[in-house]
C-alpha cells in the first residue's frame, strides 16, 4: 500500500531553525491545520508542545476539538470559526480568531451569557488580501465591543497576501504600513496590550524584520518555506511511497489507461502503483508530468490517473512487483512534484487522502 512516513526529528530541526530565526520573546504559533499539512495532525501537535511552542492553530473548531481530545494543552487559536457551533469553541478551551462584526456580536453574547471571564480572543484585520477580516477603519467598533469583562483580546493579526514575493514587493509594504497605523490606533484606544503578528513562514524568512510579538508558521515546519534558498536550511519532514503492484509487458503501439490515455511507442514495461487521484495525486500529474523515484531512477506517470490506481513506465527502470517507489521526501520535495503538477506543496501535502497510512518516526 502507499504510506507517508513522517520523520519527527525532522520537525524538530525545522522548529529550532524557525526559533533562530526570531528574536527570544516573540512567540512562535505553529499552524497544524488541515491533519497538520496532511502529516499527521496529533502525533506533530504533541511533539511541538514538548519542544516548547507557544501556541497552536487551527482553521475549524473541529480540528482543534480533535486536538483537545487528544490531550493538547497548549492554547489553540481557531483561525476561521463559523456561526454554527460557536459554543463547542468554549467547551474545549479554543481561542477564536475573529474576523467579523456578526462573529463578534455572536461570540460575545455567547461569553456574556455563559459569564464568562477574561475569554481569550484574537481579531483578524484585513489589511490587503480581500479575503477575511475586519476592515481597519471598524478598529474602534471592534474595542468597543471588546471593552467587557467576559472577553480578553489577546493578540491583534493581519495575513500578507505575497510574503514569499521580493523583499520590495509594493503590496507587502503597503500591508505593513496598514497594520503598524492600526497596532498604533489599537494602543491609543485601549490601555490593553494584546499582541500583534503579521507573518506566515515565507514571511518568517523575507521579513524577520516583521514578527512584531509572534508568528504564525505552518509549511515550512514540514521543510518547506516557498523559496529554494530558504528551503535549502530545512529538512522536508514526509516522504510519499508505494509499492509496484504490477509489472507487465505492453506492446508496441498499444494504449495505457482509461481513454486511451497514452500510446506507446516501443515495446514497453508499464508498473501500477496503488495510489489515485482518490489519495490525492490528481489527473494533473498524469501524462508524464509527475514522476516517481524507482530504484534510483526517476520513472514517469503515464496516461490518466485513476481513482486507485495510477500507471509508470519503466522500460528504462529496472524492478519488479513488490519494489517500492517514492513521489517525494527528503531528497526530492514535494514543492518539485507538485510544480511538475502545477500546483503548490500546500495543496499537494493536504490532499493526500485517508487512505494512505501515516507511520510516523520519532527517531531516525
Ligand atoms: C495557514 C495560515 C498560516 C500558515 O501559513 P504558512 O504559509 O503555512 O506558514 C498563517 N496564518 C493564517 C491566518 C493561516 O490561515
Amino acid at each position: 500500500m502507499s504510506e507517508l512516513h513522517v520523520y519527527l526529528p525532522n520537525l524538530e530541526h525545522n522548529y529550532r531553525v524557525i526559533r533562530s530565526r526570531l528574536h527570544s520573546k516573540t512567540d512562535l504559533i505553529a499552524v497544524v491545520k488541515a491533519g497538520a499539512y496532511g502529516n499527521a495532525a496529533i502525533p506533530i501537535a504533541r511533539r511541538l508542545e514538548e519542544l516548547g511552542v507557544d501556541a497552536l492553530a487551527v482553521a475549524y473548531s473541529e480540528e482543534g476539538i480533535l486536538l483537545r481530545k487528544s490531550g493538547i494543552k497548549k492554547p489553540i487559536l481557531v483561525f476561521y470559526p463559523q456561526l454554527e457551533g460557536l459554543d463547542t469553541l468554549i467547551t474545549h478551551q479554543l481561542e477564536p480568531c475573529l474576523y467579523s462584526t456578526t462573529l463578534l456580536e455572536k461570540f460575545g453574547s455567547l461569553a456574556k451569557k455563559n459569564n464568562e471571564k477574561n475569554y481569550p480572543v484574537h481579531i483578524k484585520y484585513n489589511t490587503g488580501l480581500n479575503r477575511i477580516g475586519f476592515a481597519p477603519s471598524q478598529v474602534s467598533w471592534v474595542l468597543n465591543q471588546l471593552n467587557e469583562p467576559f472577553l480578553d483580546l489577546k493578540s491583534v493579526y493581519s495575513h500578507l497576501a505575497a510574503s514569499e514575493a521580493s523583499k520590495d514587493d509594493s503590496l507587502s509594504k503597503l500591508q505593513l504600513k496598514t497594520f503598524l497605523d492600526l497596532r498604533k490606533h489599537h494602543l491609543e484606544l485601549t490601555p490593553k496590550s494584546p499582541k500583534f503578528h503579521l507573518l506566515n513562514s515565507s514571511g518568517v524568512f523575507n521579513y524577520p524584520e516583521y514578527q512584531f510579538d509572534a508568528v504564525r508558521v505552518g509549511i515550512a515546519l514540514h521543510g518547506y518555506a516557498n523559496q529554494p534558498h530558504w528551503d535549502q536550511e530545512l529538512k522536508v519532514v514526509s516522504e510519499l511511497k508505494s509499492k509496484i503492484c504490477q509489472i507487465h509487458t505492453v506492446k508496441k503501439g498499444a494504449y495505457v489507461g482509461y481513454d486511451h490515455g497514452w500510446k506507446t511507442t516501443r515495446e514497453s514495461l508499464i508498473a501500477v502503483l496503488p495510489v489515485g487521484h482518490a489519495d490525492g495525486i490528481g489527473r494533473h500529474f498524469g501524462h508524464h508530468k509527475g514522476r516517481v523515484f524507482v530504484r534510483g531512477k526517476w520513472a514517469p506517470i503515464v496516461g490518466n490517473i485513476c481513482m486507485d490506481l495510477l500507471m509508470i513506465d519503466v522500460t528504462e527502470t529496472p524492478c519488479k512487483e513488490g519494489d517500492e517507489v517514492s513521489f517525494f521526501g527528503t531528497s526530492h520535495p514535494a514543492s518539485d512534484f507538485a510544480e511538475r503538477g502545477n500546483t503548490i506543496s500546500y495543496e499537494l501535502l493536504t490532499g493526500l487522502g485517508p487512505r494512505i497510512k501515516r507511520i510516523v518516526h520519532k527517531t531516525i
